[in-house]
């Protein structure tokens, strides 16, 4: 019996794991692959995922194996440069091989204690009053209280669930893989170079990275073959270049759609399976693993027993209009990359329009996930938005948040958390960076109350972290 069942141990299953065993829940995270999938695809890690990996002090890891750049030219890939102003320690963008992320925060998770088994798909579940019975393709029986879905865009859990997934299906496809060439490196420059509807571009001593437009949309259940390839290249290059010898082949389509729930009794969604969009602005890794931040204290306080009766359905009540908002920025970026007369019009436009810092600041920090507020209520403009890492009498302020725990920051020196210290940090510290007097923050760096008077600290203790104990 486990507290938790994880399938999936992508990026957002992994992370998940990591989050729950922070809280000693029992986790199993279940893989249908035997190993991470091999596609050498860079992700880039965006402001807030590279604040949370530095609140869970991960990030000089992960830094080791990533390529920093400006955070600009993202949305849309209109060029420019990075914007004044972001506020953040971590302003700047993070290459790093998707493969390489998945690694490192199953490592994590397994040093904290989650058991992951690859190798065997999850076929079905059943759950009850008790918890969940997942049976897997080899007709192994398991049971768990939760089960989380965190298996990608063809989710079986969702599906399972019978959860509605509406929105646009894929209008186009485009073929990514990475394979050798059968001709020179200057003859690849002549015919590549002049037409921007598909890149050849060095991957390794003889390998390159080809990326083209599909012939058409197809059941992506199967990736595409060489040959698939080399008539696309021949169709809109002239040439197959000798294409031959894929070290890895695949395709991605520009899909976009949410779940209607994203918990339904005991089982929950997360990442790609709970939503779809096409890559544009690269946000669907960032926002599973943001997903799984959100998710993991809560799932873990209902496991232990402190769970306020509302907590868990925050998880739905934040996290999907965050996806209907990333849903939506990648629409509109979708839109500008149209070659249509009247999209080029707008793009130009845009383009003009994101000269003023406070338009590129505003379209990076939609994109990096730093404009989210959640609401928590009526209050000063910090409630509901994340608190950025600041100097605080211990160091830095993220670094007191590594056990996934909430802290209360007091100037004032007289307030409390006593009844939930096993639960809740308290720090005192001058908050000179901060015009406030007391902040609480949750475990994912979410600013759940300001103030100075105890009782009403002690009522908002109470909305998050239940009972006094
Ligand atoms: C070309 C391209 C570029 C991208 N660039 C970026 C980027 O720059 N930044 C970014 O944030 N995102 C990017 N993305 C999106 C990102 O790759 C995905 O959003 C991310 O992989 C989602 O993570 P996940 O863990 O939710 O799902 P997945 O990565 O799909 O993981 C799901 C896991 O579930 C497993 N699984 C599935 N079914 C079962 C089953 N029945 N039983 C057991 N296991 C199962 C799978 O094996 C897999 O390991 C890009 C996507 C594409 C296509």
């Amino acid at each position: 019996m486990f507290d938790v069942i994880i399938v999936g141990c992508g990026p957002t299953g992994a992370m998940l794991a990591a989050e729950l065993r922070l809280h000693d829940v029992r986790v199993l995270v279940l893989d249908k692959e035997t190993e991470p999938l091999s596609f050498v695809r860079i992700v880039s890690l965006h402001m807030r995922s590279l604040e949370l990996m530095a609140m869970r002090g991960l990030l000089d890891r992960i830094l080791k194996h990533g390529r920093q750049r400006p955070v600009g030219g993202i949305f849309a890939a209109i060029n420019k440069p990075a914007p004044h102003g972001l506020d953040s320690a971590h302003a700047y963008l993070l290459g790093i091989p998707q493969p390489v992320i998945v690694q490192l925060l199953e490592e994590h998770a397994i040093a904290l204690g989650a058991q992951v088994r690859r190798g065997i798909p999850v076929a079905s579940f059943e759950q009850d009053d008790e918890g969940v019975t997942v049976e897997l393709a080899d007709g192994e029986r398991l049971r768990s209280r939760y089960l989380v879905g965190c298996d990608g865009a063809r989710s079986i859990v969702r599906k399972m669930l019978g959860v509605g997934f509406p929105g646009e299906p894929s209008r186009t496809e485009t073929l990514m893989g990475e394979m050798e060439v059968g001709v020179s490196q200057e003859e690849i420059a002549e015919v590549s170079g002049v037409d921007r509807r598909f890149w050849l571009r060095p991957a390794g001593v003889g390998i390159y990275s080809v990326v083209i437009p599909a012939a058409g949309v197809s059941d992506r259940a199967e990736p595409p073959t060489i040959e698939d390839f080399q008539q696309q290249l021949r169709t809109i290059a002239g040439t197959d270049f000798g294409v031959h010898s894929p070290r890895w082949l695949s395709r991605f389509g520009d899909a976009t759609r949410l779940a209607d729930r994203y918990r339904v009794g005991r089982v929950l969604l997360a990442g790609d399976a709970a939503h779809i969009h096409p890559p544009a602005g690269g946000q669907g890794l960032n926002l599973g693993v943001q997903d799984a931040v959100n998710l993991g204290w809560k799932l873990a306080a209902q496991v232990r027993g402190w769970a306020p009766e509302t907590l868990l359905d925050t998880y739905h009540a934040e996290r999907h209009p965050v996806a209907a908002a990333v849903l939506d920025n990648t629409r509109a970026q979708m839109e500008l990359s149209s070659t249509e007369p009247g999209a080029q019009a707008l793009r130009r436009l845009l383009t003009e329009l994101m000269d003023f810092n406070e338009v590129n600041r505003y379209l990076i920090e939609k994109i990096t996930a730093m404009d989210i507020r959640y609401d928590f209520g009526v209050g000063s403009d910090l409630l509901g938005r994340r608190l950025r890492d600041l100097d605080v009498r211990q160091g830095r302020l993220y670094d007191l948040l590594h056990r996934g725990r909430g802290l209360l920051l007091d100037s004032t020196e007289r307030l409390t958390v006593s009844g939930w210290s096993d639960r809740v940090d308290y720090l005192a510290d001058s908050l000179a960076a901060l015009d406030v007097t007391a902040v609480l923050m949750r475990p994912d760096g979410h600013v759940a109350w300001i103030g100075d008077d105890q009782q009403d600290l002690d009522d908002h203790l109470g909305r998050w972290f239940g009972q006094r104990r």
